[in-house]
């Protein structure tokens, strides 16, 4: 079975507060009309209204409340050279600023794209807790409350995956891909604000608490032992 990675951006890869980033002001829940699990819809073009710049400005990931994975043209552009697969998309509409809506936007804005791949997989672990939804292909997964500790990561099922670059999980924010859209990524020098982790490394880490003594700056070395950002280490 090939390797596979949890595409990590937001504040995984780099503290948020360091680049461009904003609320994503029209994705909607809508509610499945067989089980009544609410999912993202995600629109045709996605509005985010700017937060903040950070002193790196747009970079090649747009952080976003809403947790989708925006992506700047560019590094889409090179995906698609490499003949990546999985690559559908919706583009992003920077509108304003979110608390200042008569502030100028900053001149120069690069275009962004929402990834929203088709193909979907399952996972093997966390386990389900319940049949998977025959409409909108959402199961429950056994995962500890947001953000909490994996002690073994995650497993996706190889027989669900159709061999896409990129793909997803129903009903969560995660996107996957392959070893080689991993290795083109980090070859490509996009490692500052996206990195990858092994499905079995994801959510290793520990939850930051401040009774076992850990610092900011141990727990940042501590997440980051598990975060790959060189293509010679996948
Ligand atoms: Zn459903």
């Amino acid at each position: 079975m090939p390797e596979f990675y949890v595409v990590g951006v937001m504040s995984l890869a780099a503290d948020i507060r360091l680049y461009a980033g904003g609320q994503a002001t029209n994705v909607d829940l809508v509610e499945c009309e067989h089980c009544g699990r609410n999912n993202w819809h995600v629109p045709d073009t996605v509005e985010v209204q700017l937060d903040h710049l950070g002193k790196r400005g747009f970079v090649e990931s747009l952080w976003n409340s809403g947790l989708l994975r925006i992506f700047r043209e560019d590094l889409l552009e090179l995906w698609e050279r490499r003949g990546l697969s999985g690559l559908e998309r919706k583009p992003v509409k920077i509108a304003s600023w979110s608390r200042k809506p008569n502030k100028p936007l900053p001149p120069s804005i690069p275009k962004y794209y929402v990834l929203t791949p088709h193909n979907r997989v399952r996972l093997n672990r966390p386990i389900l807790t319940g049949p998977i939804c025959p409409v909108c292909g959402i199961g429950d997964y056994d995962f500890p409350r947001l953000g909490a500790h994996l002690a073994s990561g995650i497993q996706i099922d190889g027989t669900s995956w159709d061999g896409s670059d990129f793909f997803g999980l129903p009903g969560y924010a995660h996107v996957y891909c392959s070893r080689r859209a991993a290795e083109i990524t980090l070859a490509g020098g996009f490692n500052r604000h996206i990195v990858f982790t092994k499905q079995g490394d994801f959510h290793r880490w520990e939850d930051f608490d401040i009774r076992k003594g850990w610092t900011a700056k141990a727990y940042e070395q501590h997440v980051e032992s598990f975060l790959i950002r060189d293509a010679g280490n996948l």
